[in-house]
């Protein structure tokens, strides 16, 4: 089938290639020239496990291509996908500036029996306002559907190759039946294809991330309680995940959520409910528990050091928002580094994926370490934000010689608290009581 694909980002690029992984001809839109010049040689700018060998693949297969060029990509298309960004804005709602500028720009060159797929993450009623946008620009009706993405950055694309369940909003069966025909190569474990409106489409995307968005922010707020009542999360975790109503899936206490999705998706839910005439009161809760859990560490971090850590060298290791992706969007990491950079502290940052994008961002003002050891030398204390494999089982003795103080604030729960202390560190966890 020909395939067009509008956005070249996480979502655009990874569905791209796997639709094209799966024998179709699929042809790449994006505005940033650069990036499509850098996809046409195979160079992928984003790190996704996985991904860059499938691009290079379907590149030499001849069935992915890249373009700047809108009306290349969707003359022969029989379903345009869009995956452009849709980000907050200050009030909260969702920004859809990229989305119409992209539907001016294909609506005078799509063929007349083309679908428009909506991937990106929509207000609801997006895809009705996209009909009636259609139409006037294109003079007659014009099918639309919405196909929410549900896939995880750091596993996209086992996510899009085995997806729990494929959602389609449509208004035509033609636009359902030649969905079901795409999905199919990726559905042949008897995964769900679900079809309902536009409307519960987009709203199914938005309520699955506000409960994930949730869950999380309810485990570091009974962590916080834990911590404070002399019970320790972890075991609390395990006596709770055991359940089979409850389940162990995101429910690790850490750093709060960060990304480009949970943030936004919970203050676009949010905000969308209150245009429609209701307050809701579950999601400012979860979004003012996530930005407080951003900084939980602080408060340790200044008492260890007596409130002030001018001067200080500590150690930052995973920048990231969460482990296998470069992505740095809302990352807990950053929310930290802003706060210690302005108490005058010298950071040592360390990711496996994600400095790149941190030194573009902050330039000189931190100092870099392709290693995590050597990020630890003559500093005052580790900060680890982000559950990176490669920290799970470090070398404690090597760490305490490299070190100024043996002092670890981990914000991601990673090590036994006893078997800490017994290697000669000082260490301060989530929902468990410090020790050393
Ligand atoms: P992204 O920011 O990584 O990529 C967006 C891409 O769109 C960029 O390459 C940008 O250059 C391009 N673009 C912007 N305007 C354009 C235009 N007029 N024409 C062509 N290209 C244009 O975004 P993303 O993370 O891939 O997210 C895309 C959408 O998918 C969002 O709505 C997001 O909420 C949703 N989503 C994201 C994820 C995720 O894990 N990242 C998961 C599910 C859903």
């Amino acid at each position: 089938m020909q395939i067009a694909v509008v956005g070249t980002g996480y979502v655009g690029l990874v569905s791209g290639t796997c639709f094209a992984d799966s024998g179709n001809d699929v042809c790449c839109v994006d505005i940033d020239a650069v990036k499509v010049e850098r996809l046409r040689r195979g160079d992928v700018p984003i790190y996704e496990p996985g991904l860059a060998e499938m691009v290079t693949h379907n590149l030499e297969a001849g069935r992915l291509s890249f373009t700047t060029d809108p009306a290349a990509a969707v003359r022969a298309a029989r379903l345009v996908f869009l995956a452009v960004g849709t980000p907050s804005r200050d009030d909260g709602s969702a920004d859809l500036t990229a989305l119409w500028n992209v539907v001016e720009a294909i609506a005078p060159h799509l063929p007349t029996d083309a679908v428009v797929v909506t991937k990106s993450t929509v207000p609801v009623g997006t895809n009705a306002l996209l009909r009636e946008r259609l139409r006037r620009l294109t003079g007659r009706e014009c099918d639309v559907a919405s196909n929410p993405e549900f896939l995880k950055e750091g596993a996209a694309i086992d996510d899009f190759v085995k997806p729990d369940r494929v959602v389609v909003g449509v208004v035509t069966k033609r636009a359902a039946d030649l969905l079901r025909e795409l999905y199919k190569p990726y559905l042949r474990t008897e995964k769900p294809f679900l079809v309902m409106s536009p409307e519960s489409a987009e709203m199914t995307k938005y309520v699955a991330n506000a409960l994930l968005a949730t869950k999380i922010s309810f485990i570091n707020e009974t962590a916080n309680v834990c911590e404070r009542l002399g019970a320790d999360i972890n075991d609390v975790r395990r006596g709770i995940g055991s359940d089979s109503r409850i389940g162990f899936a995101f429910l690790f206490p850490g750093v709060g959520y960060g990304g480009s999705c949970f943030p936004k998706d919970v203050r676009a839910l949010e905000y969308t409910a209150r245009a429609a005439g209701y307050e809701m009161r579950i999601l400012p809760a979860v979004d003012e528990v996530n930005r407080r859990q951003k900084t939980i560490l602080l408060d340790r971090v200044l008492a260890h050091f007596s409130g002030d850590v001018r001067g200080r060298k500590l150690a930052v290791w995973g920048l990231s928002f969460k482990p296998r992706t470069d992505d740095i969007r809302e990352a807990p990491a950053l929310a930290m580094i802003d706060e210690l950079l302005g108490r005058g502290a010298e950071l040592h940052v360390h990711d496996p994926e994600a400095l790149e994008n941190v030194r573009r961002q902050y330039g000189d003002r931190l100092q870099y370490h392709d290693r995590p050891y050597d990020a630890l030398s003559a500093s005052d204390a580790l900060l680890i934000m982000t559950e990176w494999k490669e920290f799970q089982n470090p070398n404690f003795a090597l760490m305490k010689r490299l070190m100024k103080s043996a002092v670890i604030f981990d914000g991601r729960n990673l090590y036994e608290p006893a078997l800490v202390r017994e290697a000669g560190f000082a260490y301060h966890s989530i929902g468990r009581a410090p020790v050393g």
